[in-house]
């Protein structure tokens, strides 16, 4: 379907847009990639007034190193996130997890800062933003703040955004030296996530010295696994330990039912993966 007519501006700084969309009040949506948002006004599931196009803001784009921390532009897409190499060296589970995103086509296109922004609970970038503790950078009418993702995602693809306001960049502690994986269960290749869980660990020694494991779909909003983490604090990386472990996955879990599995069913997932996810981080 074609969407419903819209105004359209394309600004060139976060200040401009945050302006345009004040004055549109709650009838304007930010485009970022496309990729989520303009199926929703194909299907006219949405037919805002205004579109504030983020795409030509230079300050939305990239990954910077900031010391301890790094910085990701909202703007910068899911193909440039996967070859950045700082990255790939402080924050691997994000590369990993936006390695199972869609395809080459959606990941050159679709956006880190779009993907956090959407909120969607079977979107592949939230639990690992939970489980490293990132930060939301955010731009309104009355300045910048800052939201750390456990109080970002607050419902279904509902965030502590405004409608006039603009996530900016998304603060990721280093991780450096830690060990990551993603591991995401879905019928066919490209889908989204039925269940995923990401893993970020460090090891000292034999042991687990410390954990991050973030779950993907087991509720309205992404949920960090911390009976697991607790579990494995200090244990020996042994297959008994992190069976164990992983048997505490889907405590404190609300996953939604639908066509592709039932509540025991996504709970059964969630420790069959969380088991599978912290082997394949220890050895891979
Ligand atoms: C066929 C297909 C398969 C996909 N499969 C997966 C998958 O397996 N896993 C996965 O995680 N994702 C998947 N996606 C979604 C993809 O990752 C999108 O890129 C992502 O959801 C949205 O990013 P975008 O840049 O396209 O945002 P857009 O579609 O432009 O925007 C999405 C929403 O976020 C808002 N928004 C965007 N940027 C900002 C900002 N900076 N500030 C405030 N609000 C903002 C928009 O207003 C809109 O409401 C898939 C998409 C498609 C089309």
């Amino acid at each position: 379907m074609i969407p419903a007519a819209f105004d359209y501006v394309a600004p060139s700084t976060v200040e401009e847009a945050v302006r345009a969309l004040a004055e549109a009040g709650e009838d304007a949506k930010v485009l970022a990639g496309g990729q989520s948002l303009l199926p929703v006004l194909r299907m006219r599931l949405a037919a805002p007034a205004m579109i504030v196009d983020v795409g030509r803001i230079a300050e939305l784009r990239g990954v910077r190193d900031a010391g301890d921390h790094l910085v990701i532009g909202a703007m910068t897409t899911h193909y440039d996130l996967q070859r950045d190499q700082s990255i790939a060296e402080h924050a691997a589970l994000l590369a990993k997890a936006t390695d199972t995103v869609a395809d080459p086509q959606v990941r050159h296109r679709g956006t880190f800062g779009g993907s956090i922004a959407h909120a969607d609970p079977a979107g592949d970038l939230l639990a690992p933003a939970l489980a490293l503790d990132t930060e939301m950078v955010i731009a309104g009418p009355g300045g910048r703040r800052t939201v750390p993702a456990a109080e970002f995602f607050q419902d279904f693809f509902t965030t502590s955004l405004a409608p006039d306001e603009i996530l900016v960049e998304v603060r990721v502690p280093k991780f450096t030296g830690w060990r990551a994986h993603y591991e995401k269960f879905n019928r066919v290749a490209q889908a989204w996530s039925i269940v995923a869980v990401a893993v970020a660990v460090r090891v000292e020694g034999e042991a687990i010295a410390e954990a991050r494991i973030g779950l993907t779909n087991m509720g309205a909003v992404p949920v960090r696994a911390t009976a697991v983490e607790q579990a494995l604090l200090g244990q020996p990386a042994t297959p008994e330990n992190i069976r164990a472990a992983a048997a505490h996955a889907a405590e404190g879990t609300s996953p939604t039912p639908d066509a592709n599995g039932d509540v025991e069913y996504r709970q059964e997932l969630a420790r069959v993966l969380t088991g599978r996810a912290v082997s394949a981080a220890l050895t891979g």
